[in-house]
């Protein structure tokens, strides 16, 4: 028997800075069809807002981002867990987590993620990533 063929669902990634949380929730809007069938990982501040707004996405909330939340998500690039990382940030403000945010950066560099850190780059990148799929 033939084997028939399965999209297997994308782990992606979404994390905004409080100035850039309309801007993600935008962007999602603006792609939700596409990502109806990918499984989304949130910092929770940022996955709270996008559950609101689009509740048909499926979307796990991990803990604030100021309190752990990139930190789990460096944790799951390091483990391979995640195909991207959507992360809109905010270059305009101190942040108190600002080591944070680097090493999740970072780590999406070390583990040569694809990652969009602005609407447009995360167009192409979701773009480049569903030809995975
Ligand atoms: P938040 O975290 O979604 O919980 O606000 C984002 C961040 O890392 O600043």
């Amino acid at each position: 028997m033939p084997e028939t063929s399965k999209e297997v669902p994308l782990k992606l990634a979404l994390v905004a800075h409080d100035a850039k949380k309309d801007s993600l929730v935008s962007w999602a809007q603006l792609h939700e069809k596409a990502l109806q069938s990918h499984k989304i990982f949130a910092t929770g501040t940022t996955g709270g807002r996008i559950i609101d707004a689009l509740p048909s996405l499926d979307v796990t909330p991990l803990k604030s981002g100021p309190l752990g939340g990139d930190q789990q998500l460096g944790a799951m690039i390091c483990e391979g867990e995640l195909d991207a990382l959507f992360f809109f940030v905010d270059p305009l403000s101190p942040m108190p987590h600002d080591v944070d945010v680097k090493a999740l950066s970072r780590l999406a560099i070390v583990y040569d993620l694809p990652l969009a850190q602005s609407p447009r780059t995360a167009d192409f990148v979701l773009q480049g990533v569903l030809v995975k799929t």
